[in-house]
């Protein structure tokens, strides 16, 4: 039986999304193409309210986030990490030989302004890496704040992890100062996993012009200027499969539901989550840092979580337990992409009756 997820990616994707996947083929060298691919970086200019190019990679968002430590960092980077996928980003610059320091906030805390602005202040480092929204903990950093610091530094690149809330949550792009900010196409957008999408500014992009070793397939240089000089075709064949899929469903979001409609309901999804959750059991993240497209609920009655979600399979859902060592003392609710306040209830009553 398909399970409604309500994990932290990939999500359900609806029915008419997944059968533009299966749209027949049209060679990657064609105008046809061309349009395509410039269709969606429009949308997508909207979505991430930026101006600058976007670069699209046949990936998952791990693939950008790689080429991005790699592309353009000069000097050294500063990680800042409040759980796994910041951990991650460090792990990527280590494994390709790019100076890097990683700077962890205490588990279920935030990153500072005030962490920034030492790490910076030092001289040391051309690229700083935030996660916005950290899938492994339920915590959405106070972006904003930390953006006012990156501005006063105007040599580093600013590299921004929207992966598991871009689509769900508004994260102004240009406002904020993001040089590159980089998402997947599993998690809000609504999709099937397989692509990633990035902002690429033109400061991130005289950066890498100055950077000798930016790898090759990952190279967002060498895609920011085959787009340019190939009217939007990207130098190796991409999933066209998934251009399909996101060309129509960026239409869904920003023309059928319209952005702040979408941004509303995930927030309407994660009041009515946090709610519950508080009721029956604790919230992990500090409030003003719970994240608005999934909830990590401490287990404060010492249910099996385990057994929980094989119940709750067998009538088809699926949650997430907690992530690595938060396993069984948390669990993940998801409420992203076109999941419905509905759907919502629908779980929730069921986790209920399951518990008693
Ligand atoms: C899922 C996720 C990633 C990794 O993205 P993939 O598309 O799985 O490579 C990175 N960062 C965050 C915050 C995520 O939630």
């Amino acid at each position: 039986m398909k399970k409604k997820l309500f994990i932290p990616g990939p999500v359900t994707v609806s029915p008419d999304v997944l059968e533009k996947m299966g749209t027949q083929m049209i060679g990657h060298r064609t105008k046809d193409a061309s349009e395509l691919q410039r269709r969606i970086s429009d949308k997508m200019r909207k979505v991430m309210y930026t101006e600058e190019e976007i670069l699209l990679s046949t990936t998952s968002g791990s693939g950008l986030m790689e080429g991005a430590v790699q592309s353009c960092t000069k000097k050294r980077a500063a990680i800042f990490s409040v759980g796994a996928f910041g951990d991650r980003w460090y792990k990527m610059a280590k494994g390709n030989n790019v100076p890097a320091d990683l700077f962890q906030s205490p588990m279920g805390k935030h990153t500072t302004p005030e962490m920034v602005e030492e790490a910076l202040a030092s001289g040391k480092y051309d690229l700083v890496t935030i996660t916005h929204n950290e899938t492994s903990t339920g915590i959405m950093n106070p972006v904003k704040e930390i953006s006012k610091v990156i501005r006063k530094y105007p040599d580093v690149v600013f590299a921004l992890d929207t992966v598991s809330s871009l689509g769900g949550v508004k994260i102004p792009f240009d406002e904020w100062g993001v040089d590159i900010g980089i998402t997947s196409t599993q998690k809000c957008l609504g999709l099937p996993p397989g692509m990633a999408i990035a902002s690429f500014s033109k400061k991130a992009m005289e950066r890498a012009r100055e950077v000798e070793h930016r790898g090759f397939y990952l190279d967002l240089l060498s895609l920011y200027d085959t787009i340019q000089k190939k009217d939007y075709q990207y130098p190796s064949t991409p999933s066209i499969s998934h251009m399909y899929a996101l060309d129509y469903q960026l239409d869904k979001i920003l023309n059928r539901e319209g952005l702040e409609n979408r941004f509303n309901r995930h927030r309407e999804m994660a009041d009515h989550v946090r709610s519950w959750a508080k009721e029956h059991f604790e919230l992990f993240a500090e409030e003003p840092y719970a994240s608005n497209t999934l909830t990590t609920v401490r287990n404060t009655r010492g249910i099996n979580v385990k057994e929980l979600n094989r119940k709750l399979g067998e009538r088809g859902y699926a949650i997430s337990n907690g992530y690595g060592d938060l396993k069984e003392k948390t669990f993940r609710i998801a409420h992203m992409a076109d999941t419905t306040m509905e759907e919502v209830k629908e779980l929730l009553a069921l986790i209920e009756e399951l518990m008693e």
